[in-house]
């Protein structure tokens, strides 16, 4: 069975490593958001990209729940000690992989060659694309003001109410070649439980990944970010209160009105079904704690294709 799943960094990449341990991994198909892509001392930095790279490589620093095992911050302090810029934390190990991305970015190789390249590298089997080659940058518009992404996110804590989300370059992104061919392929097409307005909402931005989803003849089913209408970690309880009007499963479902068949709800959401119209509703535990919970939630999400 073959699967395209749309992710973002961390939930989506804990997903798709219980994914990879329930279908033959190099059917897998993972299109990464770049929305949040940026470029830091110099180099260019694709922080989703990195967290699905890491994770399915097993080099994931599993407590802080980004960036590398074991790693250290020498080259930091150094930039620190200089006055140099160290908003955005980048550890010595991570800092190998921006150096060779960025440096094949310069000699003009696309970002989807790169990032399949650097997976093959690290032994990752399924594929792993970033949705598009084109700049495609994600700003969030607050009551102080409009930022980028990671300005937001990072430098101010997310603290901002987000009245709007804007991408930079929507109108011309063009999806990174083997993204429409994978959708095209697959027997399922699954959305990983990431922030639906700043994770999987670059990727949707994408005219023609939209479309081809819209246009699917295969299921397709989301596994909802929440628990219990809280997110586990960071700002998609509080974007879908403002900018949707709540966070029951019928408001995650509407943020992908017309993409998806299922949505897969955790327990403690139950029994707040009402909504869904269409969208049927699998309900199972979805918290990722352990590859053993992680299988488990792509095993209630592979149920929704009839054997
Ligand atoms: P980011 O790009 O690193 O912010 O990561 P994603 O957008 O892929 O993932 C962030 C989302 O993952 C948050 O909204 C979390 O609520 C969600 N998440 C993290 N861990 C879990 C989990 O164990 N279960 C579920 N259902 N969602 C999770
Ligand atoms: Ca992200």
């Amino acid at each position: 069975m073959k699967v395209a799943v749309l992710s973002g960094g961390v939930g989506g990449a804990r997903f798709v490593q219980g994914l990879v341990d329930v279908v033959e991994p190099s059917d897998v198909t993972v299109v990464g958001n770049v929305g949040d892509d940026l470029e830091v001392l110099g180099l260019h930095v694709s922080p989703d990209l990195d967290s699905i790279l890491y994770a399915l490589a097993g080099l994931n620093d599993v407590r802080r729940g980004w960036g590398r095992a074991d790693e250290t911050w020498r080259v930091l302090e150094t930039v620190r000690s200089l006055g140099g810029e160290t908003w955005f934390q980048l550890g010595d190990l991570d800092l190998g992989l921006h150096l060779v991305r960025t440096q094949a970015l310069r000699a003009g190789q696309p970002l989807s060659r790169i990032t399949l390249r650097l997976a093959r590298a690290l032994g990752i089997e399924p594929r792993l694309l970033p949705a598009t080659d084109d700049r495609l940058h994600t700003w969030i518009r607050t009551p102080s003001g409009e930022f980028p992404f990671q300005e937001w996110f990072v430098a101010r804590g997310h603290r901002d109410e987000v009245d709007a989300v804007r991408f930079e370059g929507e109108e011309s992104a063009t999806a990174a070649p083997g993204v429409l061919e994978a959708i095209a392929d697959a027997d399922l097409i699954l959305l990983a439980p990431s922030n639906p307005y700043v994770s999987i909402g670059p990727i949707l931005a994408v005219g023609a990944i939209r479309q081809a989803l819209a246009a699917r003849r295969v299921p397709a089913v989301a596994v909802s970010p929440l628990i219990g209408g809280r997110a586990v970690k960071g700002p998609a309880d509080r974007m879908l209160a403002r900018l949707a009007g709540g966070t029951s499963p019928a408001h995650v479902a509407g943020a992908y009105s017309g993409l998806i068949d299922a949505l897969v709800v955790d327990e403690a959401d139950a029994h707040d079904l009402e909504g869904l119209g269409e969208v049927r509703p699998i309900v199972t535990r979805t918290l990722m704690t352990d590859l053993e919970a992680r299988r488990r939630l792509a095993e209630a999400a592979l149920g929704a294709v009839p054997a």
